[in-house]
């Protein structure tokens, strides 16, 4: 049935074509960029509050969270950490993809780390930590170098700690002596030398049917993601392969219809699942130029029942986050092959304010804009870029 509400008619015009989206920050309004262009609305909701929102303008809308669930045709959501009423909520009405079980995939690392193990797929070796007698026994047979991080509410390198020595290890273990172990069990991860970080994005149609963008090496400061480079350099099909085949398990045992983003580590010819993200992810933010269709329109058009977009790459692509700064100056937006994607937040330190897109036809082509925009980022964009610097 048709109903209109003050305001807000456009977003229920038509109750075929609404998409709910869960959260409501850049990935929402990217997705919303995504979908308009194939006729169809996108609602956000601010998951703390559960208001329905302007993916846009953030503005607030005038109808509530059941109206939106029920006029819509898919829910989806742009973030894993979502409060579990919301996720339940959005499961009962049957619309939610990836769905419940994928949320608590990407939310929960106990989680994650239980399902990887079942489908036998390599990731690093790890201990469940329950007390301060399990951290110093992980320290033991998976030490020197441990990595622990709390099993919720981490990402962007938050929620973690890094235990390199004895004494690393016993002053987390004085700190944790008043820690709750029982509400937020961690997992300490053995610290591995890895040669470098991939991601395999990854799109499953909603009759099960796989396709994935070419693997994007990425680049970390401070635990976060700055730089992707796309195609990723020195992937052999081989490699491609393996990691789709790593999806392919992820997605049939989650019932996944939507993108679905891993995070690896390579070593060698080998690859270690970091984390799963079931979710447009920051790492392929270089499909909106790099590809025909970009991960939102993918995304959009799988949870939607229409057929996927190509995801053959037409350009090469670096793909810079603007991490705690502000708009970039005129002289990068005049270059050509630029791509601004801007997300209008107020800037903070360790904040991703947008990201830019540099687009090239050749490797030689890609390095001449990489240099000249290094010279015109802000001095802590141009630490990050020097590392894709031939
Ligand atoms: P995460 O939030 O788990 O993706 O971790 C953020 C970043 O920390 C990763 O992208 C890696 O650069 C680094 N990292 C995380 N876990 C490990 C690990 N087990 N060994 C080495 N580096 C890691």
């Amino acid at each position: 049935m048709t109903q209109t509400f003050s305001g807000n008619a456009s977003f229920l015009n038509n109750g075929n074509d609404l998409i709910v989206v869960l959260g409501h920050g850049q990935l929402a309004r990217m997705m919303y960029l995504g979908a308009t262009q194939l006729g169809l609305n996108i609602l956000a909701v601010n998951a703390d509050t559960k208001e329905c929102v302007n993916p846009v303008d953030k503005t607030r809308l005038n109808l509530t969270l059941e109206q939106a669930f029920d006029h819509c045709i898919a829910i989806t959501s742009e973030f894993e950490h979502l409060p579990k009423d919301l996720v339940k909520q959005a499961e009962a009405t049957g619309k939610f993809r990836p769905g419940a079980k994928a949320i608590a995939a990407g939310a929960d690392r106990i989680v994650e780390k239980t399902l990887l193990e079942d489908l036998g797929i390599a990731n690093c070796p790890h201990r469940i930590i329950r007390n301060t007698e399990d951290l110093a026994n992980a320290y033991t047979e998976l030490g020197p170098k441990l990595i622990l991080k709390t099993s919720r509410d981490g990402y962007d390198g938050y929620g973690q700690w890094r235990i390199f020595s004895l004494d690393e290890l016993q002053d987390i273990c004085n700190e944790l002596q008043e820690f709750d172990f029982d509400h937020m069990p961690l997992v300490a991860e053995q610290c591995v030398s890895f040669e470098r970080e991939i991601s395999l994005l990854g799109v499953t149609d909603s009759q099960g049917n796989h396709d994935y963008y070419p693997l994007t090496e990425n680049h970390h400061g401070a635990g976060q993601l700055v730089l992707s480079l796309a195609r990723a350099p020195n992937v052999n099909a081989a490699l491609q392969q393996q990691a789709q085949d790593i999806h392919d398990k992820i997605a049939e045992a989650l019932s996944y219809t939507g993108v679905l983003a891993i995070e690896l580590f390579q070593m060698g010819d080998k690859l270690l699942v970091n984390e799963i993200a079931p979710r447009v992810h920051n790492s392929g933010h270089w499909t909106q130029q790099g590809c025909a269709a970009s991960q939102f329109e993918n995304h959009i058009r799988a949870i939607a029942g229409l057929p996927l977009g190509s995801t053959q790459p037409q350009h090469l692509v670096a793909m810079v986050n603007y991490v705690g700064e502000p708009k970039p100056s005129i002289e990068i937006l005049a270059l050509k092959n630029i791509h601004l994607h801007w997300y209008d937040k107020g800037v903070r330190a360790k904040r991703k304010m947008g990201h830019i897109n540099l687009v090239a036809d050749s490797e030689a082509e890609l390095q001449a804009l990489i240099t000249k925009v290094h010279a015109l980022l802000p001095e802590s964009l141009q630490a990050n870029l020097a590392k894709l610097k031939a």
